[in-house]
């Protein structure tokens, strides 16, 4: 009966919702671990839980118009999707990639409504962006399209309403070309509107560092549990973003090594240990590419072809974007004696490559757990904001910890009530569910 009640809701939600393919995915995950709370708990059916927590709140699409260096006018199309609020304000990032629409906007959003239940903060779930590519653009460009996206975006937004961050490509740059604009047009010094600030204009420590941190505490939590720890673990990460950098400095912290990083034009296997530095250098200050790390680190070596799955390592964590880790990835990382994998991207593995995992019973972190800590310590910038106070880097790095812990302890705890040991993925639905559907029950009908 349960089991009839989720696939009819997943008919619906592809029947009204077409082509929106990653959209299906990340509601088909869930949906797919929620009949045993529903048996469980028959009122939510009643009150059509699941039918509303498959439609955002409010779905927003609004016209880019910016002028680039040439003079010549562009055309972009912006999105938010405000998908629930019963926790809080709605809170998840902007991301601005060519591959950006609204089935792309809304998998996010629905994928940090559950994220952010599972923080135990006050935030609800919100995702948008746009499909225009910063990729070569001047900063002046990126600036006059920040300014324009904005233009439209701020009357939806607001420190109780709507609070955007970061995410593929979007990092302090573009918050503080938005932040510049929705102050100028709002005439309001309001902090706590946007998080990923830069640390002398309203940001918070460890921001920038809480995604790869915390997917690294996540995994550093799931060895534990297996009597087992990162130190001595030879890891590859994929991406060389926000998330992969940090995850890197902190699995060096940890006493692993990771031997290779990518991004979209291919990947570095550097075998004695990437040089973070180096790292650092090439695509934070300098926005080079994998290649021009490989070109400087004697040693390594830069690939354009094969995958970056191929090459062997115990822990492995994907942090780039979505579907970019296969069932045959996944075959051959299993093979290659992989341990643990945990997710810093949002939904970086296909569900063959989730059932690969599951099957050959290694520690497998989903996205929605391993990767809140970026969206979690927000929480804690937002905090901050309203309380205008600052904290120490070590006071939030130890709350961004504990916060982390207690979310593996959580989806734990859930697998096993509801009769799935050690699945993380089970346990991270189950668990983001069961908190959001209450509040919305408690909420009424809205
Ligand atoms: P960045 O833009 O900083 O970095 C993204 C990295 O992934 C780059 O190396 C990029 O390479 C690579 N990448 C992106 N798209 C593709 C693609 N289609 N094919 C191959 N490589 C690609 O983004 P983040 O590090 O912030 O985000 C990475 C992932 O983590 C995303 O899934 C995001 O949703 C998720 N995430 C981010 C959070 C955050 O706090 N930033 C919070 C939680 C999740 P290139 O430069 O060549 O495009």
């Amino acid at each position: 009966m349960s089991e009839d009640k989720a696939t009819q809701v997943y008919d619906t939600v592809v029947a009204r919702n077409p082509g929106e393919t990653e959209f299906h995915q990340a509601t088909k995950e869930v949906l797919a671990c929620i009949p045993p709370v529903l048996a469980k708990h028959p009122e939510l059916a009643e009150h059509k839980v699941l039918e509303r927590l498959c439609e955002p709140e409010r779905q927003i699409i609004f016209r880019v118009p910016w002028t680039d260096d040439r003079g010549e006018i562009q055309i972009n199309r912006g999105f938010r999707v405000e998908f629930n609020s019963a926790l809080g304000p709605y809170k998840g990032g902007l991301r601005f990639h060519p591959s950006v629409n609204l089935g792309i906007v809304k998998f996010l959003g629905f994928e940090q409504t559950f994220k952010n239940a599972l923080t135990g903060m006050p935030i609800g779930g919100g995702k948008g962006g746009s499909d225009f590519d910063p990729k070569g653009r001047s900063d002046d460009e990126i600036m006059r399209f920040c300014q324009s996206f904005m233009t439209e975006l701020y009357r939806h937004i607001g420190e109780y309403t709507d609070v955007p961050a970061g995410d593929i490509g979007v990092g302090t740059r573009e918050i503080g070309y938005l932040f510049g604009q929705y102050k100028r047009i709002t005439n309001r010094y309001e902090s706590g509107v946007l998080t990923g600030k830069g640390l002398n204009w309203g940001g918070a420590l460890v921001r920038t560092e809480a995604t790869g941190y915390g997917a690294v505490f996540f995994t550093q939590e799931m060895l534990r549990a297996r009597g087992d720890s990162l130190d001595g673990k030879t890891c590859v990460v994929s991406g060389s973003g926000n998330v992969a950098i940090f995850a890197i400095e902190k699995i060096r912290q940890l006493g692993g090594t990771v031997v290779a990083c990518s991004d979209s034009g291919g990947f570095v296997h550097d075998p004695t240990g990437i040089d973070l530095d180096l790292l650092k250098q090439v695509k934070l200050v300098e926005r080079g590419r994998m290649a021009d790390y490989a070109a400087r680190k004697p040693g390594s070596v830069h690939s354009t072809t094969g995958r970056i799955w191929d090459i062997a390592c115990q822990v492995a964590l994907p942090c780039a974007t979505q579907n970019e880790l296969d069932g045959s990835d996944a075959k051959t990382l299993v093979d290659n004696g992989v341990v643990a994998v945990a997710e810093g991207a949002n939904m970086p593995s296909t569900p063959e490559a989730v059932e690969v995992f599951l099957q050959a019973g290694i520690a497998f972190g989903p996205g929605k757990a391993a990767n809140a800590g970026g969206v979690a310590t927000s929480a804690l910038e937002m905090q901050q904001n309203a309380s205008r106070d600052s904290w120490s880097f070590e006071h939030t790095e130890t709350r961004l910890g504990k916060i982390m812990a207690s979310i593996h302890d959580e989806c734990l705890a859930a697998a096993e009530e509801y009769g799935a040991p050690g699945n993380y993925v089970t346990g991270a639905n189950i668990s983001g569910f069961q908190r959001v559907s209450q509040a919305m029950v408690a909420l009424g009908l809205v």
